[in-house]
């Protein structure tokens, strides 16, 4: 008796003293002042930036099978309850990005780089993640203006930055770096903090998935390991830096696991390989105008252009314009404009093109045919300006292609002096038919005629 009592009485202090538990890690959903609302609006607009300038492809078994291990992992607690969906780009390099609100698209080099679907779960789940704990939202919360954080698509939102004259507003300014949403500027990047959440809380969706959770960190680290390889993925230094970890991913989604409940992994489409295939045999993408009138990055300066003259090496075509002039585009993106001060307005529609130039690409209903095409072009133009009138189009060489210059004539809503001269040259490109539209009153023609010609003199294209 008496040595049962005093075994109990040298226990009592270890039982006041319970040994410490290791605590699962909290993972928090960042407070932001965006509403939900304004989260989805704001997905929208980037959404509709990115396919603007990407290709996205219209596969009915990539996309269902995407879709699927999608929905999968967004009917989790972990997913927030956020309207997702998902698209595949058809883009080389490695990368998946999910945007606010719940958009998410990959790139089809990332398929190719995974070696099973738990693995390209593993990087749904991570985006998914950035979204559910609303990490992107509370970013750009406190940028004040998303717009800053998307680049171009800023001008979208309005007055994102101020040029000399007040004019960027709404011409906003290009720069030579072009930043485009389809582009890095998309790839926000987070802290150390915000990653490894993102890991922690996609690992939790991923187990609540039926996906085995190891698979997400071993991924990451799996492409860690061909940085700086010869065989280094297009894309991939890139993406591994806009998702720094802290430590090993491994470890500390293996010590999060240790609080899961037990279960078997045993989610799989089965579909994986055959996915693999598809994706391998797809087309070579084709770059959209949106992304051919950006500025194209690291062009090489050109020599010989005109005195004076400043030059824009967009991805599509290159052209050199005067150093006075301000190049910028429109609200939202769209066509380049290249003008001398007051040589554009804000119109009813959009921008008005007074004098100076205006570069594009018009979209044919069919195949792209220089002839063909610039007549539908010319149609579709008069339809939309009673005032218009096309002479005939006369065979010139631009950059070394065959093209069109047709003389137009029409009226602006500039109150001195509406007529206006247009000099339209188009050329059959693969993305659709290139045009500049050259255009002046006619009592300054004498000035513009020898500077337009200048300018068709420099312009280049890379292929
Ligand atoms: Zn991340």
């Amino acid at each position: 008796m008496r040595r049962q009592l005093l075994a109990v009485v040298l226990c009592l202090p270890f039982a006041a003293y319970p040994q410490r538990t290791p605590k699962q890690v909290e993972v928090k959903v960042q407070k932001t002042s965006l509403t939900r609302e304004q989260e989805a609006a704001i997905g929208k607009e980037a959404a509709a930036q990115v396919e603007r300038e990407m290709e996205i492809v219209r596969n009915p078994e990539i996309e269902g099978w995407l879709n699927q291990i999608g929905q999968r992992l967004a009917k989790t607690p972990q997913a927030n309850a956020y309207p997702y969906y998902f698209k595949l780009v058809n883009e080389p390099s490695i990368n998946a990005f999910a945007l606010p609100g719940g958009p998410m698209y990959v790139h089809a080099g990332l398929l190719q780089a995974a070696d099973s679907e738990g693995e390209v779960a593993g990087v749904l789940a991570h985006e998914m993640s950035h979204v559910a704990l609303r990490h992107g939202a509370a970013q750009i919360g406190k940028q004040q203006t998303w717009g800053a954080l998307f680049g171009l698509a800023g001008a979208a939102v309005g007055a994102i930055t101020t040029g000399e004259n007040g004019e960027c507003g709404w011409l906003c300014q290009i720069g030579q770096t072009g930043a485009g949403i389809g582009g890095n500027s998309v790839l926000m990047k987070f802290s150390r903090g915000f990653e490894r959440d993102a890991d922690l809380n996609g690992a939790r969706m991923m187990a609540s998935a039926g996906y085995d959770p190891m698979q997400l960190p071993r991924f990451f680290e799996k492409l860690e390991t061909k940085l700086g390889s010869a065989a280094e993925p297009k894309g991939l230094a890139l993406w591994l830096s806009s998702h720094p970890a802290t430590g090993s991913r491994v470890q500390y989604v293996a010590d999060d696991i240790k609080f899961y409940p037990k279960g078997s992994y045993t989610a799989d489409t089965g579909r994986f390989p055959r996915i693999k295939q598809v994706v391998a045999s797809l087309p070579a993408p084709q770059m959209k105008p949106a992304k051919l009138v950006l500025a194209k990055e690291g062009a090489a300066p050109r020599r010989n252009l005109p005195a004076g003259f400043k030059d824009y090496q967009a991805n599509g075509f290159a052209v050199a314009y005067p150093g006075s002039w301000r190049i910028g585009q429109g609200d939202g993106g769209g066509s380049l404009y290249l003008v001398p001060q007051g040589g554009a307005v804000r119109g009813q529609n959009g921008v008005e093109l007074l004098a100076g130039a205006m570069v594009d690409y018009y979209a044919p209903a069919g195949s792209v045919q220089l002839d063909a095409s610039t007549r539908e072009f010319l149609t579709s133009m008069q339809k939309g300006d009673a005032n218009l009138r096309a002479e005939t189009s006369e065979r010139v060489n631009v950059g070394g292609k065959p093209g069109l210059k047709t003389r137009m004539t029409t009226r602006t809503s500039l109150q001195q002096e509406p007529d206006q001269v247009i000099y339209l040259y188009t050329v059959a490109r693969a993305a659709g038919l290139w045009y500049v539209a050259l255009a002046a009153q006619p009592s300054r023609l004498g000035d513009f005629e020898p500077v337009f010609g200048q300018m068709i003199g420099t312009v280049q294209f890379p292929d």
